[in-house]
């Protein structure tokens, strides 16, 4: 793991421990476009489907098309803009999840499965904090906000 690795693992640990609380770009926690039912796999070492670029690419949570960012081809920009309704998508770079129709990234219970898929196939292991992370998928037991920033065990 080089140094950048680390510290963007040392980033990604603190986001999920922080998930609820807000940080600096602040993920909004209702987005009426997350797909139903939202990809389980990553595939991280996929190039853009369009361009072959092979860093800074993003998935499709829709439809797990493999497209560059913005900064590079903006092919899943395009995607977007010709399937309108597949708005919401994750970051290979830092496993943000970005909502086009938004336009914000979104924290939310749902994609919590898929975040952690992406993080153990990015780091090789279990996000920090597991036991925080909650997937709740039905209407019963939607916690509000408990438990956030107690100190660790
Ligand atoms: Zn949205
Ligand atoms: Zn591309
Ligand atoms: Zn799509």
């Amino acid at each position: 793991m080089t140094d950048n690795d680390a510290a963007l693992a040392a980033e990604l640990q603190a986001q999920f421990d922080r998930q609820d609380v807000g940080f600096a770009v602040e993920p909004i926690t209702t987005c009426p476009h997350v797909p139903t039912p939202i990809s389980t796999h990553v595939f991280l070492d996929q190039a853009c489907g369009a361009c072959q670029e092979p860093h800074e690419n993003w998935q499709c949570l829709t439809c797990d098309t493999v497209l560059c960012s913005r900064y590079r081809n903006g092919h899943m920009v395009d995607h977007f803009e010709q399937a309108k309704d597949h708005a919401v998508c994750l970051s290979y770079s830092d496993l943000s999840i970005w909502c086009f129709q938004c336009e914000s990234y979104i924290a939310n219970e749902r994609l919590q499965g898929i975040k952690e898929v992406a993080y153990i196939a990015k780091f090789g292991e279990a996000p920090p904090n597991q036991s925080t992370i909650k997937i709740v998928d039905g209407a019963s037991g939607s916690g509000s906000g408990s438990g956030a920033g107690s100190s660790s065990a």
